[in-house]
């Protein structure tokens, strides 16, 4: 009881604390407000914590410190880099696809300098932003032409507002998907006015169940590759070459929304197959569309290629100037394009170094790292993320470390200078060697040496 009004006598006034080193140095930097806006709140906490008792003592050092804290937090950015250790390649929480080096490049050129966005060098006029990145994907995809918009579940709510509002859509009941972050497709068709007519059962479709729905309004047959989950045991779905004839032979659309779209045949590196770009145009769909920032390997974009007719249909719709990319995306995707014109996508562009990299070079790394912090080498498995190939995985080594208390540990990892994301197992703390940079891997040794001894 005395206690309390002692320390609560002892707290320092306002203008006693603002005077305290390092404080002066902060209101110059800062401005006054911002830091007497801190000492307020950290002496109101502190007066809070003495009348609940959950403090017993008042240091001043302590509260500038506290201080300087509150300062650091409200002006640390929200957005930064952190070191991926978890193994999860494409990691939508931590920003998906990793830039090649010429694509960061391409980026900086563009963002510092004027350039020919909507400019035609040869006869100096206007020029269209369209051109960008098209003939690079007509080249690699085989497509009439190619739009690029801000990603792919917006390419999907335009491909369906400019060509099936107000008709029908024919979609399979094992392809109504949920994609994460509250994308749902029966949501996206209702938002973009096209009527969903579900056909087939979850397990099992069959391209008479797409035949005998369609009617006088029917627009398209719709495709969702399902990203995120898989169906084992009685299931199928009609081929892709079916639901492209079958929709011709209607006179209705074939639309693919491929997700991660992919150039490589991913079977190579042991993972399942997933469907390329390559078989959706083959199999003669009219529109496809899939992300810039999964397996491909660029910027966030969603990107549709198809057949000329329909894809002129798409240029002229209100929806392809308010969901248009700037110049920056168009940089970075078409800097990521030419590593696959120049078939030099394994080696140059992250997504592909890290899924190709081998077991061995991992290991080695994995090893170097127990050297210099102790721990174990595992085996484990890292996966490719991004909601593609669900259930398949790369075999990979990882570094464990066992702690008294995991979370505390992956909090302090988490709280780093540059920030370090691993994940638990077992009560182990692993990290992944598979999706950590060489060039961050000092950083990372040195910040676990210090966190762990
Ligand atoms: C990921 C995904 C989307 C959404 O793509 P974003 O680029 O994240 O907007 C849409 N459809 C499928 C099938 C997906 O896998």
């Amino acid at each position: 009881m005395t206690t309390k009004q002692t320390l609560l006598r002892s707290l320092p006034a306002v203008d006693t604390l603002l005077a305290i080193d390092p404080l002066p140095e902060y209101i110059e930097t800062h401005s006054y407000d911002v830091v007497l806006t801190a000492v307020r709140d950290v002496l109101d906490t502190t007066r809070r914590d003495i009348l609940s008792e959950s403090r017993d003592t008042v240091h001043h050092d302590e509260l500038v410190e506290q201080v300087m804290m509150e300062i650091e937090q409200t002006f640390a950015p929200t957005l930064r880099g952190v070191i991926n250790a978890t193994g999860v390649i494409v990691h939508t929480n931590l920003g998906r696809a990793l830039l090649s080096e010429s694509a960061q490049q391409a980026i900086v050129d563009v963002a510092g300098n004027y350039n020919t966005l909507e400019f035609n060098l040869a006869d100096g006029k206007r020029g269209s932003r369209l051109v960008h990145a098209t003939q690079l994907l007509r080249d690699l995809t085989g497509a009439d032409a190619a739009i690029v918009v801000n990603n792919n579940a917006s390419a999907l709510i335009m491909i369906l507002s400019a060509l099936a509002k107000d008709h029908e859509v024919v979609i399979s009941r094992g392809q109504l998907v949920e994609i994460g972050g509250g994308f749902r497709i029966p949501a996206i068709m209702k938002q973009s006015g096209a009527h969903l007519v579900e056909v087939g059962t979850t397990n099992r479709t069959r391209i008479a169940d797409f035949a005998d729905a369609v009617t006088d309004q029917t627009a398209m047959f719709l495709r969702v590759h399902s990203s995120n989950f898989k169906q084992i045991g009685f299931t199928e779905q009609p081929t892709l070459e079916q639901l492209a004839h079958t929709a011709s032979e209607h006179g209705v659309l074939a639309v693919d929304d491929l997700g991660s779209g992919t150039l490589i045949d991913t079977t190579r590196f042991g993972l399942e197959y997933e469907p390329t770009i390559q078989d959706s145009i083959n199999a003669g769909f009219d529109v496809i569309c899939f992300s810039g920032d999964k397996l491909l390997g660029g910027p966030q974009a969603g990107i549709i290629i198809g057949k000329q007719k329909v894809m002129d249909k798409l240029k002229k719709h209100p929806l392809a100037r308010a969901l248009r990319v700037d110049k920056l995306t168009y940089a970075a995707l078409t800097a990521t394009l030419e590593h696959y014109r120049r078939d030099e996508a394994l080696s140059h562009i992250p997504v592909w170094q890290m899924i190709s990299q081998n077991l061995n070079q991992i290991s080695n790394r994995a090893k170097h790292w127990a050297e210099q912090v102790g721990g174990r080498v595992i085996q484990g498995e890292s996966t490719v993320g991004g909601g593609s190939l669900p259930g398949t995985t790369l075999p990979t080594a990882l570094l464990a470390l066992d702690t008294s208390s995991p979370d505390d540990f992956m909090a302090k990892l988490r709280s780093a200078e540059m920030p370090i994301i691993a994940r638990v197992s077992a009560g182990q703390v692993l990290f992944d060697p598979r999706t950590v940079l060489l060039s961050q891997e000092d950083t990372l040794l040195s910040t676990l040496h210090r966190l762990y001894s």
